[in-house]
């Protein structure tokens, strides 16, 4: 039986800026990951981080996205970890008038609330990155987004955090969970040698998309979906492809039909791509990595926790790229992979103290951009456990208004 003041559950990202926190601050940590680190959608994701400044009234969407680029880049350039960090900045391509419109009133209205972005006419916008379409009808300029390698990026978390004191155990499967009666809990979980049990005065759930199954182990019930998302790589090229790539037309059908419309339902989260296995939008996100592969994306469909690629949705993913970089008609795909994001049902974060039970935590539900939040969601949990205080930010992600107990 191994005791420590705090226990972790999950090595994705928010699981391992959360134990590096931890040990930072002194306590005694330790994190269970079931594979490797950066096994799931830590280390699957396109390492788009996005950012796009304060604001004039910083919020918790500020404190995620700004918090964690100072954590990235302090990973990279103090602390030495080659994470492929690089502050690329980001373009948003605007394909038609009704796009042009929704872009330009959001850039107004995001540029009136302090953030940093603009709208560049599509001959600006190939003067940063010759290769997109002239025939686009404009582009987004978000300068302060980002881009590092996922699976460095992760694994450096966890290295950061062995190096600060905590002890990192992979292939440990939490099989079971029993509070005990010093409001501490016990942890059994599943290695390749035997079964072992841990016990901790402070738990923390950081399962992305199977917090779920973690919580009905405590008897709660913890509305966190599992999100198919998809992706395809090229074969590697020279650089050709600077910033990351977004588009504008699936911002605006999700602002257009906002929630439950178009027969979704409260069991759905919002902003997804497919209603059941109806294509509702396309979505689109990507980047050249260091070696020199184009890495895209888009599609986001609730399938359980099916990891099957779904070859039809990567051929419309790879010809809506193909529509804003028409040199893609020249590559093919080489793979590609699929990973499961963690959702909640209002699209919001999931962070703070589960109030049925004393010395529990969660943080998860960073959804489709929790590689570039989850480093500032690790700290802020635990800088929570550590004082006892909630940041008074971590208002808007309070888990009691969608966690409850299991009937
Ligand atoms: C295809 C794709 C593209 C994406 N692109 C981006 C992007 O460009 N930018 C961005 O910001 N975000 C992106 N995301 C989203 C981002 O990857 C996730 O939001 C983020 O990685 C979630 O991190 P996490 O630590 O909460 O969960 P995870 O990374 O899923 O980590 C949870 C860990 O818990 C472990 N675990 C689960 N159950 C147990 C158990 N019983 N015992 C022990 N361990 C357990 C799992 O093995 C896993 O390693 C993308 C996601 C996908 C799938």
């Amino acid at each position: 039986m191994a005791d420590t003041e705090v226990l972790v559950i999950g090595g994705g990202i928010a699981g391992a800026s959360a134990a590096w926190r931890l040990a930072e601050l002194g306590s005694s940590v330790t994190l269970l990951e079931r594979g490797d680190i950066a096994s799931e959608s830590s280390g699957v994701n396109a390492g788009g981080i996005g950012a796009l400044g304060w604001g004039h009234v910083p919020n918790l969407q500020s404190y995620l996205t700004m918090g964690s680029l100072q954590i990235f880049k302090h990973l990279q350039l103090e602390l030495g970890y080659d994470i492929e960090f690089r502050a690329s900045g980001a373009l948003q391509a605007i394909q038609t008038a009704e796009q042009y419109e929704y872009a330009r009133d959001n850039v107004l209205s995001l540029k009136s609330q302090g953030y940093t972005l603009e709208l560049l006419t599509v001959n600006e916008a190939r003067g940063l990155e010759p290769e997109l379409n002239p025939d686009l009808v404009g582009v987004v300029h978000i300068p302060l987004r980002a881009q590092a390698d996922p699976v460095k990026a992760t694994r450096a978390f966890a290295a950061a955090a062995e190096q600060s004191g905590a002890q990192v155990l992979t292939g440990r499967e939490v099989t079971a969970i029993t509070c005990q009666a010093n409001g501490g809990f016990r942890v059994a979980c599943s290695s390749a040698s035997s079964g072992e049990v841990h016990t901790a005065k402070q738990l923390v759930l950081a399962a992305g998309a199977w917090c779920g199954t973690l919580g009905e182990m405590l008897g709660l019930r913890i509305p966190i979906i599992p999100v198919r998302g998809q992706m395809w790589a090229s074969e590697p090229l020279p650089p050709r492809v600077f910033h990351s790539l977004s588009a504008a037309e699936s911002p605006l059908h999700w602002t257009a039909s906002p929630g439950n419309d178009e027969g979704n339902d409260a069991s759905t989260p919002p902003e997804l791509t497919h209603l059941g296995s109806r294509r509702v939008t396309r979505h689109l996100y990507g980047r050249q990595t260091r070696d020199g592969e184009l890495v895209f994306g888009g599609d986001r469909q609730v399938v359980g926790y099916d990891k099957t690629v779904e070859d039809a949705g990567i051929e419309v993913n790879f010809g809506h790229v193909r529509e804003l970089l028409p040199m893609l008609g020249q590559l093919s795909i080489t793979r590609t992979w699929a990973g499961l994001m963690p959702f909640s049902l209002d699209g919001k974060p999931v962070i703070g103290k589960i109030p049925q039970m004393e010395n529990l935590y969660i943080v998860s539900g960073l959804a489709s951009s929790g590689f570039g939040r989850g480093p500032m969601a690790g700290k802020l949990i635990a800088d929570y456990i550590h004082t006892g205080h909630r940041p008074q930010v971590l208002a808007e992600s309070d888990p009691a208004r969608c966690v409850s107990v299991l009937d």
